[in-house]
């Protein structure tokens, strides 16, 4: 079985080299050209020798998320279904091995893009305003095909980008339920020799899953941390997301007190509106108080009415909750999600594909 190098940290490709008999400083030479300068094809490692080149392209292999189809909106943003095989590349069916469909947005903006990516296939967690939720997990990723799809929204891009890349990792699935992959892709991610973005440009986004918060904090490279709020009281969380019943937010905002800032970071609190049940006046007051003493800024959200039973929030009403929140000091923003056109909703392009063939959608 070919060996995948996508997702082997600099000091595995040094260990693989080592076994394959050649100087340990090959493994550095494959992870730069694998992630710094986006060579997927062995033959285009010109920074190898021939004879060992010809060798990794028989006992190797690199293999990237397939896309199955594109979906290019009118905003400019392109989202894109990937398939992925089996997690250790064994045949789809042998071993429990299974295929998964996943979801990727590339957002161009002026002077950045803005990557957002899957962790999992489909999601244990269960929000009920997530259309993720309703695949259930599917399996974890690998740090490959998590970072692999960087990669392929970065290739396929090539022409248009930007100087800066932001990730976001809020794609399918939680992230902090798949800690080692996750982290080892952002390690990628951020590594200077590897794909080279700043800590404050990645944003892993959790809904709250507290150990994984913990552990987070004691990592030395770590990404900025996005927590998804999206209530003002237990009742209304429990009744949103119900892994606030494991972490209630008492439990959930005491963990991001002792979460060790560093100088200038902050939290991302994000807080989807959901027209008549969490975006009244009491629920901004609340929000307010329940973010005291916290280095945050909220991130709000307007619903897009879609196929769940919620509605989007009034003009008016986004605007006093943001106007109540920035009164009392706490930074608000609204964020409206891109790429409305094209089934913008995480986990929305899965589903219409477990439902129905995508050839339906052209
Ligand atoms: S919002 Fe995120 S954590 Fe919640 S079910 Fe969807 S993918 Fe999972």
């Amino acid at each position: 079985m070919p060996v995948e190098l996508l997702g082997k940290s600099a000091d595995e490709l040094r260990e693989f080299a080592l076994s394959l008999g050649e100087p340990a400083y090959r493994g550095p030479q494959i992870y730069r050209a694998l992630y710094a300068e986006r060579r997927f094809d062995i033959g285009a490692m010109t920074n190898l020798p021939v004879a060992l080149r010809a060798r990794l392209a028989k006992e190797t292999r690199i293999t990237l998320p397939r896309i199955m189809r594109r979906f290019p909106s009118m905003d400019g943003s392109i989202r894109y279904l990937f398939s992925i095989g089996g997690p250790s590349g064994n045949p789809v069916g042998s071993r429990g091995e299974k295929s998964a469909q996943i979801e990727a947005v590339f957002m161009p903006k002026e002077g950045r893009q803005t990557i957002c990516i899957s962790t999992q296939a489909g999601c244990a967690v269960d929000c009920h305003f997530c259309l993720t939720a309703q695949l259930g997990l599917i399996r974890n990723l690998t740090a490959g095909e998590i970072v692999g799809q960087v990669l392929v929204a970065l290739q396929e891009n090539r022409e248009q980008l930007a100087p800066q890349t932001n990730i976001v990792l809020m794609g399918q699935g939680e992230p902090l339920l798949n800690y080692d992959a996750t982290m080892a892709a952002v390690r990628i991610l951020l590594d200077p020799k590897g794909v080279a973005l700043a800590p404050r440009h990645v944003t892993l986004s959790t809904s709250g899953i507290v150990p994984g918060i913990e552990r987070l904090g004691q990592e030395k490279i770590r990404p900025s941390l996005a927590i998804s709020l999206n209530a003002s009281s237990d009742e209304q969380r429990d009744a949103l997301m119900p892994i606030n019943r494991k972490y209630p937010l008492a439990v959930l905002l005491e963990a991001c007190r002792r979460y060790p800032l560093r100088p200038r970071e902050y939290f991302t609190m994000e807080y989807v509106l959901l027209g008549g049940v969490n975006d009244s006046p009491e629920d901004a007051c609340r929000v307010v108080r329940l973010l005291a003493h916290l280095r945050t800024k909220v991130n709000l959200i307007p619903w897009n009415p879609g196929n769940l039973p919620y509605r989007a929030p009034t003009g008016d009403s986004i605007e006093e909750f943001k106007s109540i929140l920035l009164e009392k000091g706490v930074p608000a923003f609204v964020r409206y999600s891109r790429g409305q056109d094209v089934f913008a909703a995480c986990g929305q392009l899965a589903l219409i594909e477990t439902a129905s063939p995508l050839s339906t959608l052209q």
